[in-house]
């Protein structure tokens, strides 16, 4: 599964991870390809590596969503 981050922070600062067929993914200009992963986990967990705020989104990843 291919994994992108919203580069817009949300209102309560967390940038959403998402997979490629969510349909909260954000436009293209505002997301940043994060890699191919297995799961939300992996996904989340490279996307921290340089976006602290990095959550799962709610809707396509809610195992990884934390608030
Ligand atoms: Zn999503």
């Amino acid at each position: 599964m291919k994994y992108y981050i919203n580069t817009n922070q949300q209102s309560n600062g967390d940038q959403e991870v998402h997979h490629n067929f969510c349909s909260y993914l954000p436009d293209i200009k505002n997301r940043k390809y994060l890699g191919d992963f297995y799961s939300c986990i992996e996904a989340v967990a490279e996307a921290k590596k340089n976006y602290t705020a990095a959550d799962g989104c709610k809707f396509c990843s809610p195992t990884c969503h934390n608030q």
